[in-house]
């Protein structure tokens, strides 16, 4: 029995399944925004960066601004009209590389000695627990250091959703960037995040979205929590070198996976 045109119509159906249950919206050379929730989109960067858009009825959110992406305030207007608050959850280039397109952001104290000092706008300061009024959607800020010092989550706590950034990774959280937090540090912030999911929130949606394609759920971060907690009492599962050099972390960063977590940390720098 020849089965190739069985496999290809299945090939086909779900082909046809998989581009409708994206909902792509827009598409240039560097980004595509697909629709992810009723009023939020996903931006996701050729080059693996990620942006979310919030829409309420008064005012919109970017959170963060990716990399690469030419009129990035031109290309969020096919999408949005509203006035808009741009927001970086951390200042590391791939989440703030295009601040450049926008008269004001609002980023955590913390991060300034990582933001571009070229960036001529005008930094308004958030902190935890600062709520920013979309009109019919309340984002709040909760404060979540470690991947960096004034690292941040946006919590939607009527939709259940988070969008983290880099606190908790997208399946690797890199713990070994200057400057250099303790590993207790992420405990704390992985312990104040589960509380937050035992409170309601359901949803979590990273800052890399295109490795993911989905959002992480309560066990994730229990998950790094564990691991970090064990690199901590010395009974992690055994480490190996990370090959990845960033100019901004040690020189020999080590990785450990636990399930679907893991983490990339200095061996010098977890106490
Ligand atoms: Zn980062
Ligand atoms: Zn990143």
């Amino acid at each position: 029995m020849n089965l190739k045109p069985n496999f290809l119509t299945v090939f086909l159906i779900l082909f046809t399944w998989i581009n409708a249950s994206s909902q792509s919206v827009f598409k240039n050379d560097d980004l595509e925004i697909s629709k992810l929730e009723d009023k939020v989109w996903v931006i996701e960067t050729t080059d693996k960066t990620t942006m979310y858009l919030i829409e309420g009825t008064k005012k919109a959110m970017l959170i963060d601004t990716g990399t690469k992406c030419e009129k990035l305030d031109e290309v969020i207007r096919k999408i949005t009209q509203k006035p808009i608050y741009v927001v970086i959850t951390h200042a590391h280039g791939d989440h703030a590389g295009n601040i450049r397109y926008f008269d004001e952001i609002y980023l955590h104290p913390a991060d300034t000695v990582l933001l571009d000092k070229t960036y001529k706008g005008k930094v308004h300061f958030v902190k935890d627990g600062d709520v920013f009024d979309l009109g019919e959607k309340k984002i709040e800020v909760s404060h979540m250091p470690a991947h960096t010092p004034g690292s941040i989550v946006l919590l939607d706590k009527q939709a259940g959703s988070c969008y983290s950034g880099d606190a908790f990774g997208s399946g690797q959280v890199w713990l070994q960037l200057r400057p250099y937090a303790p590993m207790q540090t992420y405990v704390e912030s992985c312990k104040k995040m589960e509380k937050l999911m035992d409170e309601g929130i359901t949803k979590i949606y990273c800052g890399h979205y295109p490795y993911v394609k989905k959002a992480y759920d309560k066990a994730y971060i229990t998950e790094m929590r564990s691991l970090a907690e064990a690199l901590i009492n010395g009974t992690a599962p055994e480490a190996k070198p990370h090959t990845q050099k960033v100019s901004i972390g040690s020189a020999n960063p080590m990785m450990v996976t636990l399930g679907e977590a893991t983490i990339v940390y200095d061996p010098e720098h977890i106490k």
